[in-house]
């Protein structure tokens, strides 16, 4: 299987011929060659993207709206297969694929196909000036999409479809380590009626092909979701060249649970938000506060429950826990595991390579919880993005929130507790994008999405998205004599 390019409406191969080898992680498989782009491709979509603006920036909202509205459709007509290309590309269990990456990427096509139609601009009367102000949203011409490896066709479609409602010409690039999906969906997107050159996959490295799409002085706006310290570089890169930059980067998310919470619910959520996706989302709680007076029967429940989780092959519906996503991350999540004793940390359960009969050579990691004293060490500091989280007792409201705060991440927050009050100080005062009460991940995709401090600059998600993907121009009238 060979992963092309798409671009100007055909699959292509990169102009130097140059290919990655793609692996599988549930058997650590070499299964398809990848792209290798470099700048020359970059050019090459640019140009295509440039000829196909005009046409597509004049299509009425209508009938864009429709060819998204058809996007969706069409994925949704080929979830089986999507989601299988999914689990197969990214190890993680077909059954989540199913049932969240791939409904949710045809989700996104279709809240962007309405929000397009709904989406305003601004008039202000200057009363007793006979003036009148309003404001052109306009697209702003060709803006490049990255994304990352761990929902690959959740990401990646919750970038380009606000960009595409909203008019523009996208360059879109996934993860080199899980492109599959998004080069099936470059083909979705064609058959489904949108134009050639107004959506161009180019596959390849971040270092080259990525840094290439950052760089190209046509491409106006970078949406990128990705580790912090590449997102930095990507500032670094385009800042000086005034691009609209939207950064959605890294996450260490705290959980903080208060003794008058609903316990079981707390339990069955914080299993989900420690271990989804082998603990491969930017939204998942890894920092797990206890208050004092249930930490010892937390500690047994949750060890207890992490124990019966099944780590096994994605294609098996017993899998809870599939296989991390590349030989690389799995050492590096290792690596933090086994750092544990030096730091301080106590290892409850897990953290061990799980060998699948039939499927040695796969990237299995039994799920690990640490016990720790200190918020200070590194398991507490460091985005591990694996399936490890770490436990801690306090004995104060106003301890939690430190403990909570003191990070240099900001993506998002639970809170547990009943008590109306408590939990609206608690969400005032912590630093993040996010804040869940009572609940994990549940997103209404009208509401802003982003972190703070290092976890971002910028909210997605509504009509936030389409306002990054437009540019505004006022125009003042008087109209007096
Ligand atoms: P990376 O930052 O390594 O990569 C993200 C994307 O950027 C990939 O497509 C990558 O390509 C590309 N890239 C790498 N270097 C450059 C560059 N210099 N210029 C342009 N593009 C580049 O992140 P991961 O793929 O490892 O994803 C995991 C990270 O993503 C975690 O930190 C996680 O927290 C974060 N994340 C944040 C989310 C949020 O909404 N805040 C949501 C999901 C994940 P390639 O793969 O080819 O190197």
């Amino acid at each position: 299987m060979q992963i092309q390019n798409i671009i100007d409406g055909h699959s292509i191969d990169p102009i130097d011929n140059r290919w990655i080898d793609v692996f599988e992680p549930a058997n650590g498989k070499f299964y398809a060659t990848l792209a290798n782009s470099n700048e020359a491709d970059v050019n090459k979509a640019v140009e295509a993207a440039e000829s196909a603006f005009e046409e597509w920036s004049n299509f009425t909202i209508a009938k864009r709206s429709e060819i998204l509205m058809n996007i969706a459709h069409a994925i949704e007509s080929q979830l089986d297969s999507l989601a299988a290309a999914e689990s197969k590309d990214n190890g993680k269990p077909l059954s989540l694929a199913a049932k969240v990456d791939i409904p949710r990427a045809a989700d996104n096509f279709r809240f962007f196909a309405h929000a397009i139609t709904q989406f305003a601009s601004e008039s202000h009367e200057s009363i007793g000036l006979k003036t009148i102000n309003y404001t052109l949203r306009h697209p702003i011409g060709i803006v490049g999409c990255i994304s990352p490896w761990n929902l690959p066709l959740y990401l990646f479609t919750w970038k380009i479809a606000p960009a595409l409602a909203a008019g523009n010409c996208v360059i879109a690039k996934p993860s080199e380590i899980t492109p599959m999906t998004a080069f099936l969906l470059g083909k979705i997107c064609l058959e489904s009626g949108l134009p050639k050159g107004v959506l161009n996959i180019l596959n390849g490295l971040g270092s080259s092909v990525g840094q290439a799409i950052v760089s190209h002085p046509k491409i106006k706006a970078i949406s990128f979701t990705g580790g912090t310290q590449t997102g930095a570089q990507i500032a670094a890169t385009a800042a000086p060249k005034f691009k609209k930059l939207s950064l959605e980067l890294g996450g260490k998310n705290p959980n903080l649970i208060f003794e008058d919470c609903d316990y079981d619910k707390m339990l069955n959520t914080t299993l989900r938000s420690s271990f989804s996706n082998q603990g491969q989302i930017c939204l998942c709680g890894s920092r797990i506060f206890v208050e004092r007076s249930i930490y010892n029967k937390f500690k047994t429940d949750f060890v207890n429950a992490v124990k019966s989780l099944n780590v096994g092959h994605p294609s098996d519906p017993q899998t809870d826990i599939g296989a991390l996503v590349s030989d690389s991350h799995l050492q590096k999540v290792k690596r933090y595991i086994d750092m544990a004793p030096s730091e301080g940390g106590k290892i409850l359960c897990g953290g061990d390579i799980k060998i699948i009969s039939g499927f040695e050579e796969g990237y299995y990691l039994n799920p690990c919880v640490i016990e720790i004293d200190n918020n200070a060490c590194r398991l507490n500091q460091e985005e591990i993005f694996g399936p490890v989280v770490t436990l801690m007792p306090f004995d104060s409201e106003k301890e939690a929130l430190d403990l909570a705060n003191s990070v240099s991440y900001g993506l998002s927050a639970s809170v547990w507790t009943n008590n109306l009050n408590r939990s609206m100080r608690l969400s005032e005062k912590l630093e993040s994008g996010i804040v869940w009460v009572n609940t994990w991940m549940q997103r209404d995709l009208r509401t802003p999405f982003g972190g703070t401090k290092d976890s971002g600059v910028g909210r997605e998600g509504g009509f936030e998205a389409l306002r990054f993907f437009t540019e505004p121009k006022n125009i003042c009238i008087n109209y007096s004599d």
